[in-house]
C-alpha cells in the first residue's frame, strides 16, 4: 500500500475539485533522514529547535546553533522554514536546566521560560538570524503563547537580535516573518489583536486538545479522554478557522491531526488548506487529499460536528474513508 501512496508524492496536493494544498513536514533532530522530502514537500511547517537541546548535555554554543539551523534551512531552498524557539518544560525537559514544578503543562513552559531568560532566547534567535542570510527561508514561530505581551516582548527580543546581528556582520538584516503557536486556549479569542502583530499562525492540536480537554496527553490514566476528534475540540477548531479566513492571517496546521486521515479531511472541509506533519505520513495524505472534493467532505464534516463522542465522530469519517479506499 506504501507503494501505493509513494507513485503520487510527487504530484500537486490538489482535490478532485482543483483545491490546492500545502503539505510540509515536521522536523525534530538536524536535517531530516529522508531528504527526498525536500522535492516533495512544501518546507517545513515545523522544526522543533528543543530536540537538539535535549541530546546535548549543555546548552548548544551560538556557532553551534548557526552550523544546525544552516544544515536545515540550506536542505529547503527556496521554501519556508519555520524554526519554532525552544519549548522545553512540560514533559520535554532539558537535563542540564531542572525544573521542578507540581503542573510542569501549567507552568514554566516554551516562552514563558525562555522570556524569562532572555539571553537564551537571544542567542537562538541570533543564531537563526545568521544561519539565514544565504538561504532567505527562515521564519520564525513563537511556543505556548497564552497572552498578547508575550507575543510583543519577543518581537522587541528579535528586533535586537536583528540589530546585533547586523551590526556584528555590517548588513542590513530585515526582520524574519514571526508566527505564534496557537495551542492555548485563551489565544483563541484574541485572533483579531494576534493578526495584527504576527505574519502567520501555526494551530498545534496536541496542546491545544490538552488544554480544551483538561487531560495530560501523556498521562496512561485518562488517555482515553485525550482525542483531537472530540467534537467540541473540532468545533473549537471550526469557529477558529472561519475567524483566521475573515483576518486573512496566513496559517497551517501542525499537531498530529494534521498527519492522520481522518483529522486532515475534517481540518481540510474547515477552509484550512496547509498542514505540517511527519514526513512518514506525507505520501497517503497527499494520495488521500487528491481523491476529495471539498464538497463531499463539507458534508461529512457537518455529520462530524453534530456528534457527542469522538467515536461517533470517527465512525463517521472512517464510512467515508472506506469507500475512498
Ligand atoms: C502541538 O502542541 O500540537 C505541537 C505541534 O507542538 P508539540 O507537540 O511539540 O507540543
Ligand atoms: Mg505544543
Amino acid at each position: 500500500l506504501s507503494a501505493h501512496y509513494q507513485a503520487e508524492v510527487g504530484l500537486a496536493a490538489q482535490s478532485l475539485c482543483g483545491h490546492r494544498f500545502s503539505l510540509m513536514i515536521n522536523a525534530g533532530l538536524a536535517v531530516d533522514p529522508d531528504q527526498s522530502n525536500s522535492d516533495v514537500s512544501d518546507g517545513v511547517g515545523l522544526y522543533r529547535t528543543e530536540f537538539p537541546f535535549i541530546v546535548r548535555n549543555q546548552f548548544p554554543t551560538e556557532q553551534e546553533q548557526v552550523e544546525l539551523y544552516q544544515g536545515m534551512l540550506n536542505a529547503y531552498p527556496g521554501k519556508p522554514v519555520i524554526m519554532r524557539t525552544l519549548d522545553v518544560g512540560g514533559d520535554k525537559p532539558l537535563p542540564y536546566f531542572a525544573i521542578n514544578e507540581e503542573n510542569p503543562f501549567l507552568g514554566w513552559r516554551g516562552i514563558r521560560l525562555t522570556l524569562d531568560h532572555p539571553e537564551i532566547f537571544l542567542v537562538q534567535i541570533r543564531a537563526m538570524l545568521k544561519a539565514s542570510i544565504q538561504s532567505n527561508n527562515l521564519h520564525i514561530l513563537l511556543p505556548m503563547i497564552s497572552d498578547l505581551s508575550e507575543i510583543d516582548e519577543s518581537i522587541r527580543l528579535i528586533r535586537q537580535a536583528c540589530f546585533e546581528v547586523g551590526d556584528e556582520l555590517a548588513l542590513e538584516l530585515a526582520k524574519p516573518k514571526v508566527g505564534v503557536m496557537i495551542e492555548v486556549p485563551s489565544i483563541m479569542y484574541q485572533l483579531t489583536e494576534l493578526a495584527a502583530k504576527v505574519d502567520f499562525c501555526s494551530v498545534g492540536t496536541n496542546d491545544l486538545t490538552q488544554y480544551l480537554l483538561a487531560v495530560d496527553r501523556n498521562n496512561a490514566r485518562v488517555a482515553s479522554l485525550y482525542d483531537a476528534m472530540h467534537p467540541a475540540v473540532l468545533r473549537a477548531l471550526y469557529q477558529m478557522g472561519q475567524q483566521l479566513q475573515a483576518l486573512q492571517l496566513p496559517t497551517s496546521i501542525c499537531g498530529e491531526l494534521a498527519g492522520e486521515p481522518a483529522g486532515v479531511l475534517l481540518l481540510a472541509a474547515m477552509g484550512y488548506d496547509s498542514f505540517s506533519m511527519n514526513s512518514s505520513q506525507l505520501a497517503k495524505i497527499k494520495w488521500l487529499l487528491r481523491r476529495v472534493s471539498l464538497k463531499e467532505l463539507q458534508t461529512v464534516l457537518r455529520d462530524a460536528l453534530d456528534s457527542e463522542s469522538p467515536k461517533e465522530v470517527r465512525n463517521k469519517v472512517h464510512r467515508f474513508l472506506e469507500q475512498k479506499s
